[in-house]
């Protein structure tokens, strides 16, 4: 795993063309594991790494939201308390009977469901860390940020992505933009989303423009008659100068085009 601070590590895998993580934070009791990738044996380097500097240190999984590439591999933690925002279980329930083919079937050892859920923030005081869990609805119902206040660091699970967030919350346009505003409240310097590299916090100020953008430039494509499938608008007028989309992010950004028009 790729050491990130001195108390904190993360798992980089890639997840059908996304660069997915999990992460590993140690707090003087707990030894916090921020989300399960793809599959349990995905996790097996964040095991090995919990055996060797965990200790006697309690281990708490934490699901930053439902999707599979945050949650399949939450059988490798049998017996560990597997905390989520309180819509998260039903939101696993219901993807593992979507018929919507870009869901991947669960692993084998099945998908166990959070055990301890909470509503708008949790609270753990580890002095000299306090690790908040943070509802922030917008990329799904149920997403959270997991913040060490003392570290000054913010995993984003998919609140926040680089270089482009993906829409995913019906009609969640707004809760998100209103969730980014309060993120920019925190007084973070290192912002580590589940997809993009670690970074500061022009990343939520990116994701607004985007956001914003989006849906603006959707609304009036479609009032000038676009229709859903033949919007051209090329992903660069609501990116900075300096990003450059691969594949999969073009078309992630095609999905939120489409995503935009049905909401607009
Ligand atoms: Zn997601």
């Amino acid at each position: 795993m790729e050491q990130l601070t001195t108390d904190v590590w993360v798992q980089r895998i890639d997840t059908g063309g996304f660069p997915t993580i999990a992460a590993l934070a140690l707090t003087p009791a707990r030894a916090f594991v921020i989300d399960t990738l793809m599959c349990p044996q995905d996790m097996a380097p964040v095991l090995e790494l919990l055996a060797a500097r965990a200790g006697a240190r309690r281990t708490v999984v934490v699901n930053t939201h439902h999707h599979w590439d945050h949650v399949y591999g939450n059988a490798a933690f049998p017996g560990v308390d597997i905390v989520a925002q309180s819509a998260c279980p039903r939101l696993i329930l219901q993807h593992s009977t979507t018929t919507d083919e870009s869901v991947p079937l669960q692993p084998r050892e099945g998908v166990p469901l959070p055990t301890i859920t909470f509503g708008d923030r949790l609270t753990y005081s580890d002095e000299p860390e306090t690790v908040h869990l943070i509802h922030t609805p917008g990329h799904s119902e149920d997403s959270l940020v997991v913040f060490l206040a003392g570290a000054r660091l913010l995993f984003a699970g998919d609140t926040l992505e680089w270089p482009l967030p993906n829409f995913a919350q019906r009609d969640g346009k707004d809760v998100w933009i209103h969730t980014l505003r309060q993120l920019k409240q925190l007084p973070v310097d290192l912002i580590v989303p589940s997809h993009g590299p670690p970074m500061g916090r022009q990343i939520i100020d990116a994701n607004e423009r985007y956001i914003n953008g989006v849906f603006e430039a959707v609304a009036a494509a479609k009032e000038s008659g676009a229709g859903r499938n033949d919007l051209d608008l090329p992903p660069a007028a609501f990116l900075g100068d300096d990003v450059v989309l691969d594949e999969v992010y073009e078309d992630a950004h095609r999905g939120n085009l489409v995503w935009a028009w049905d909401e607009v």
